[in-house]
């Protein structure tokens, strides 16, 4: 097409001057019929020029017939163009519109706010689940219309892996988990996410309270029952041979009553994500008296190590942290063969406070590392039943940790043994000689609500 246009314009140029000789040979005026045919020949120009300035100018629509020569390919690459941006601006009109439709359809309350937390845009799902209605409240600042507790912080955070429950002041029926997440250009905006989490949560306390209820009902019964046996046992009048399935019945129904409190105390730390004392904990003192019971129950029959740290406190309860310790180090004696090498240790890493427990035994297929801490969750059935394990003891641990914003490590090799970390926060580290710098006995200092002891740094 250029070449043709080409063509036509070198023709055309060519046709003019011709025609401007024969002009001249017919009327004996070269000049001025020249003149008058490169006139022409520029009024063409100039035309064109000024149809394609004034079009410009009013935005019309260059469409078909096109002039011949260069001007139809000029006029034709400006069709061209103009469709292009009219396809591209209809096809973002129908992607605003299908995003702004999604976004006001989805159940989920979405807000969008500014770096200073203010309400810039809300969806409608937002004035059920928190009250928020745009555009009455934009400008508004977010945690003036929703008062609650920690959301600041997770706003500030905005990290989307960390949401907050909790329900609003509005509606107390309602249960909501929301999470904030990084915005806009250059993230600065925030996101906030909020879902409907009433049915879940409504379920979750039925089925906590059901098995807290359950484990309650069947304690006091099975006292009973453990009473009469253990009666019949210590009577001398017991005939001999009922001697035998007494000694099942009473093993039988310890097992059951070791179940019963182990979910029990699964419930009880379910109730809520904190505990309700929380001190310094003498944690050198916590893992000796768990090793002094591991060492009973071993018997010589495995090699105990421990290299523990006695300077180094945490904040929390001491009663659920000798559970969660416990569990591990018992386990590590119930699922590993004789002569195992166990290693305790205590320390605090770059990463955190380990409290870790090692051992050389068996180690766990990888297929069952991510599922060990659901209960009733056992590698092997038969052989945890056997050694007296209820498959609870891993969750347990999970759940003391998650209150002690602390988190449970664990990596195994079939054949090299199996690694458990309890790693704390850093925050929560407290020294024992800071502890007897500020009140004298560390054992007896008061509770963090009445005043807050010293911390170490976060590396000492
Ligand atoms: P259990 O009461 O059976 O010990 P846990 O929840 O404490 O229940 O542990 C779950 C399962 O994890 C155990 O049944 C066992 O198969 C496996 N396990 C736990 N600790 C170890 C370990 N140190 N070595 C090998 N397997 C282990």
């Amino acid at each position: 097409a250029m070449r043709s246009a080409a063509r036509f314009e070198l023709l055309l140029a060519a046709g003019s001057l011709a025609l401007a000789l024969l002009l001249g040979g017919a009327t004996g005026h070269y000049p001025a019929s020249l003149l008058v045919l490169t006139l022409l020949y520029a009024c063409r120009h100039v035309y064109h020029l000024l149809r394609l300035t004034y079009r410009l100018a009013r935005h019309h629509r260059f469409n078909a017939p096109y002039p011949r020569g260069a001007w139809g390919e000029v006029y034709q690459a400006i069709a061209q163009y103009q469709q292009r941006t009219r396809k591209r601006k209809k096809r973002q009109v129908r992607f605003a519109s299908r995003f702004r439709e999604a976004a006001l359809s989805v159940p989920d309350a979405l807000v969008i706010m500014d770096k200073n937390q203010t309400v810039e845009w809300a969806n409608p799902a937002a004035a059920s689940l928190l009250n928020i209605q745009w555009p009455r409240d934009d400008g508004k600042n977010l945690t003036g219309l929703v008062q609650q507790p920690g959301l600041d912080d997770i706003i500030e955070a905005a990290d989307y892996a960390r949401p907050i429950d909790f329900s609003p002041n509005h509606n107390r029926a309602l249960r909501l988990t929301v999470r904030v997440t990084p915005f806009g250009e250059k993230k600065r905006q925030r996101l906030l996410v909020g879902r409907d989490i009433t049915k879940i949560h409504a379920l979750n306390t039925i089925r906590r309270d059901f098995v807290a209820n359950a484990s309650h009902e069947l304690r006091t019964p099975l006292t009973v029952i453990m009473g009469f046996v253990e009666n019949l046992l210590h009577n001398a009048a017991t005939p001999a041979a009922h001697r035998r399935p007494l000694n099942l019945m009473q093993s039988q129904a310890l097992r059951m009553r070791t179940i019963i409190d182990d979910l029990l105390t699964l419930s009880r730390l379910e109730m809520d994500d904190k505990p309700d004392v929380v001190q310094p904990v003498d944690v050198p003192e916590v893992i000796r008296s768990v090793l002094h019971e591991a060492a009973s129950i071993a018997a010589g029959k495995y090699r105990i190590e421990s290299d523990i740290d006695e300077e180094l406190f945490v904040l929390g309860n001491e009663k659920e942290l000798h559970s969660a310790f416990s569990n591990l180090v018992l386990n590590a004696l119930k699922h590993t063969p004789e002569r195992t090498r166990i290693s305790v240790r205590w320390a605090e890493h770059p990463q955190g406070l380990h409290f870790t427990v090692q051992d050389t035994g068996g180690g766990i297929a990888a297929e069952h590392l991510p599922r060990l801490t659901e209960r009733f969750y056992r590698v092997d059935k038969a052989r945890s039943r056997a050694s007296g394990g209820t498959g609870l003891g891993l969750a347990i641990v999970k759940h003391v940790l998650n209150r002690h914003e602390a988190e449970l490590l664990i990596s195994s090799r079939i054949g090299h043994g199996s690694t458990f970390v309890c790693r704390f926060p850093d925050e929560l580290a407290l020294s024992r000689r800071q502890l007897r710098h500020a009140d004298g006995a560390p054992t007896a200092s008061p509770s963090v609500t009445e005043g807050k002891p010293h911390r170490t740094a976060a590396a000492r």
